[in-house]
């Protein structure tokens, strides 16, 4: 017998893939705590005094392509955002959080 399915279930760990998810996570705070060769543009410093990504007024990263949604600069991108892994208990928070926007 199968169980019935919650409305807003999120996809099981298999389903999760960044290419159906709305880059939730390029919309968190990322610092940049090693200098991987992001251009200056895309750097922004925080009350701190440490450079951040910068984010644009929508919420995303400045490197994030908003039609394609994927990373503009990723051959470069920061080590938080390569230690992000997908489907790891962050990433699921964070599509959970962004469920309403999926793409
Ligand atoms: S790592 Fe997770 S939250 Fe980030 S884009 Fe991929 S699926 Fe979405
Ligand atoms: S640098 Fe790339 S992977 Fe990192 S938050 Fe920005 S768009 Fe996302």
């Amino acid at each position: 017998m199968s169980e019935s399915i919650p409305h807003l279930q999120l996809p099981d760990e298999e389903a999760v893939s960044c290419s159906n998810c709305a880059a939730c996570c390029c919309q968190l705070e990322v610092m940049l705590i090693t200098d991987t060769g992001v251009p200056k543009r895309y750097i922004d410093t925080d009350d701190w005094g440490g450079e951040v990504m910068l984010r644009l007024d929508d919420g995303w990263c400045a490197a994030l392509d908003r039609n394609t949604m994927r990373c503009t600069i990723y051959e470069v991108r920061p080590l938080i955002c390569r230690e992000f892994e997908t489907a790891s208990p962050e990433c699921l928070d964070e599509r959970k959080g962004m469920s309403s926007i999926y793409r």
